[in-house]
């Protein structure tokens, strides 16, 4: 029989090839399709009486990245729709769909001939827990293979089998680790982990598979073996006495709460290890179907994969606009940013000419990337060679003729408007008419600096974040003039360097830096009532943001919220700021030289290393201090995640963001804005905007006017409308 995503090769020793190859597509995934066809090729291969094992691989450079975010999407809008209608018969409905999977490898793990899973790069999710009902894993020892089990990271868990076999092949511990984190494993820790049986060289890999069989491999799991035991011994041990009263504790330090698939993993573990494997596997689907009905997982799939996936694939980028290969790339200004810039242009495999004002500046620019590179040979993730190649890549001059075969000029130099014209001017007087220049610019609009150029419509703002090899965000800014090629350029090279970008239209701080200071500026009100400092940094980091406002500020530079506050006063007038805040950061700045982390003083002392960071003391002394017990740490939660989502629910009625995905994923992305709500705008999808407005006024009359909501909320409110129904995403790409 002849499969539409597979081939199945039976050779003379009776071992059958099944290799997963899907037409058109870079990645396998499973589709409805594929458990069908899969579920067919387990009946043909048991009914061959010539078969005496099987042999499962892929045709890709990868073995897989799991599930099909069709095939999730379609189980969401099933229930969805059905939930409405009998919620009842929805649930029943989603079980029996979510219980498909694990039925599928369930049949194949009992079918009674040996199948052993031969992984060759990636295996992800569904994969590896379809590797994991195999008798036999053999995996290549190529640096490209990695196994993981991510579902965590999108508000899922493994839901095929994964909880069960994992904690019944390595210890519980290693288990919960595993799959709370969703952390990747390189071939050789999975096998230390007894996740595979063996690893070898990549052109040994379905020999060795096949050899297993060969050998004998018998066609049951341990767990279907008599009198078999779980690593550990289970959970009526001393170790488990040790491992389970700490592991809900250590789970609530690490989530605070959050995350519900995350704690549905430890219930499966805890209470599937307690009774037989196919009892097991009926806990986790009721966990999985459950933890599917949540709002944390509906927006998580939603921003962190779907809209992520579609971002990335440039989703905003113009119709009808070719594909620009980049053959080079100019850097403008040699400094903190622009150096990583070239770095990660170059680790992409394009050319960069880095310039700076001297050669010797240029030069210096291009150690930044030497520094990196030794970076990651150290850590293994690179080999001399790739490492001497990249550098290659890196081409320092002071000459601006060198820009003259350029795709695209990025300038990273001073943020002065005065700079940053004569950089434009120079880089114009030799850019080829087909080039596109960019402005990494994070303050100065992009419609006031393209005046600087004769060809504005070709002039857009790539913004990126530091550390530029860490964050993966790039918002792309679109200033009055410029045109659709300049955004398919700018959005192909973001695409290149393996970044997600947002399209935003320009404003003061874009979108990313607006709310950041919103969330930095509600600590300063903190501050300024007298909440202890170390309690705002906690209820920032329970209510899901990674790291606390005051620690970022820290971060960013106290002295650069004191130039942006004056910068504000001096372009919008003195009612522009809080008087309170200007005094507060002047104080910091001006009294205490309390500059953040550049100068090891900001709201936290840094003493030299290994010694960690810790609060200033002084700032119990700047106001009258509240007792702890007389503060609400569930409204300072709120008050955090209100004051950002409104900012970024103004970016969208101002016309700056105008698609829901790029608010979210911009807000996750750019600042980690907690992302078991799904970003900024799924956060106020999430509980109604009806609620939202509620929540808004309530903290309005206690905390100030700028949690008043807005018109837009108010309308919304009043029409029962969504951000994701009114802003549809998919209407503005159909009507496009
Ligand atoms: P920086 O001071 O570290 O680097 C600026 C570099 O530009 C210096 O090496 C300087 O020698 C060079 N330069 C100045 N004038 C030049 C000229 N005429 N020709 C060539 N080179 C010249 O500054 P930075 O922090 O890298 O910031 C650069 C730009 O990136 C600014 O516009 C800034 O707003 C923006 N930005 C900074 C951050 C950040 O976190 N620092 C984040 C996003 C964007």
């Amino acid at each position: 029989m002849a499969y539409a995503n597979f081939t199945v090769e039976t050779d003379a020793d009776g071992i059958a090839l099944v290799t997963w190859d899907m037409p058109g597509k870079s990645m396998n995934v499973f589709t409805a399709e594929v458990m069908d066809e899969l579920n067919a090729i387990i009946d043909a291969t048991v009914a061959d009486a010539a078969v005496k094992g099987v042999v499962f691989t892929s045709g890709k450079s990868s073995f897989s990245g799991g599930a099909d975010l069709s095939m999730i999407k379609s189980m969401f809008s099933l229930y969805q729709d059905e939930k409405a209608k009998d919620p009842a018969a929805a649930a029943q409905k989603l079980f029996n769909l979510v219980g498909r999977m694990t039925g599928l490898f369930r049949k194949l793990e009992t079918c009674g001939k040996p199948w052993v899973s031969a992984i060759n790069g990636t295996c992800m999710g569904g994969a590896f827990e379809l590797s994991l009902a195999c008798h036999g894993r053999v995996a290549s020892s190529a640096k490209s293979v990695k196994i993981a089990l991510p579902e965590v990271k999108v508000g899922l868990f493994p839901g095929a089998g994964g909880t069960q076999r994992v904690s019944r092949l390595t210890d519980a511990q290693s288990a919960l680790q595993m799959m709370t984190t969703g952390q990747s494993l390189t071939a050789a820790r999975a096998k230390a982990m007894n996740l595979v049986h063996q690893v070898v060289e990549p052109d040994q890999l379905v020999p060795a598979a096949k050899q297993m069989i060969k050998d004998g491999l018998k066609p049951v799991a341990p767990w279907d073996e008599k009198g078999f035991k779980a690593p550990g011994g289970g959970i009526w041990t001393p170790a488990a006495a040790q491992l389970w009263p700490a592991a809900p504790a250590i789970l609530r330090r690490e989530t605070s709460g959050n995350y519900p698939a995350a704690l549905a993993i430890l219930k499966c573990v805890y209470e599937g290890l307690q009774v037989p494997f196919d009892t097991g596997l009926k806990i986790e689907q009721r966990y999985f179907t459950h933890v599917l009905q949540t709002t944390e997982a509906y927006s998580m799939i939603r921003s962190l994969f779907i809209s992520m996936q579609e971002l990335g694939k440039g989703a905003r980028r113009p119709a009808g606009q070719p594909k620009t290969e980049l053959k080079k790339v100019g850097v403008v200004g040699a400094g903190f940013m622009g150096a990583s810039i070239a770095y990660v242009t170059a680790a992409a495999g394009i050319p960069v000419t880095l310039i700076d004002r001297d050669i010797e500046a240029a030069t210096k620019g291009k150690g930044v990337g030497e520094g990196l590179v030794k970076d990651s040979i150290g850590k293994g993730r690179m080999t001399q060679d790739e490492g001497a190649a990249l550098l290659s890549r890196i081409t320092p001059s002071a000459d601006y003729s060198d820009l003259k075969d350029a795709d695209l000029v990025i300038e990273a130099v001073f943020e002065d408007r005065e700079v940053k014209k004569a950089v434009i001017e120079a880089v114009e007087a030799v850019l080829p008419p087909t080039a596109i220049f960019a402005s990494n610019t994070s303050t100065l609009p992009i419609t006031g600096l393209a005046k600087n150029s004769k060809r504005p419509a070709d002039f857009i703002g790539v913004h990126f974040f530091s550390p530029v090899e860490k964050m993966m965000l790039t918002e792309v800014i679109l200033g009055k003039e410029t045109g659709d090629r300049a955004i398919a350029v700018a959005l192909d090279y973001v695409a290149a360097i393996k970044k997600t970008p947002i399209v935003v239209n320009d404003t003061r701080g874009f979108f990313v830096n607006r709310c950041v200071f919103r969330y930095i500026h509600e600590a300063y009100d903190m501050l300024i009532e007298g909440v202890p400092a170390a309690m705002i940094e906690n209820a920032a980091k329970m209510a899901g943001m990674p790291v606390g406002p005051l620690a970022l500020n820290d971060e960013v530079a106290i002295d650069l919220s004191y130039k942006i506050l004056k910068a504000t006063v001096a372009d919008l007038g003195e009612k522009a700021v809080d008087p309170r805040h200007m005094q507060l950061v002047t104080g910091l700045v001006e009294r205490e030289g309390r500059l953040g982390r550049k100068n090891s003083k900001g709201f936290y002392d840094y003493p030299p290393k290994p010694a960690k960071k810790s609060l200033w003391p002084g700032l119990k002394n700047l106001y009258p201090q509240k007792k702890a017990d007389d503060v609400d740490v569930n409204v300072l939660k709120q008050r955090f995640l209100v004051t950002i989502a409104l900012e970024a629910a103004r970016t969208i009625e101002e016309g700056i963001v105008t698609d829901p995905r790029e608010a979210d994923v911009g807000s996750i992305l750019g600042f980690g804005f907690a992302p078991y709500t799904g970003g900024a705008l799924s956060y106020i999808d999430g509980m109604g905007v009806k609620a939202f407005v509620d929540l808004c006024d309530k903290l309005a009359a206690a905390y100030g006017p700028h949690f008043q909501p807005t018109a837009l909320l108010k309308d919304m409110a009043a029409k029962g409308e969504t951000f994701y129904g009114r802003f549809d995403p998919y209407r503005v790409v159909k009507a496009a």
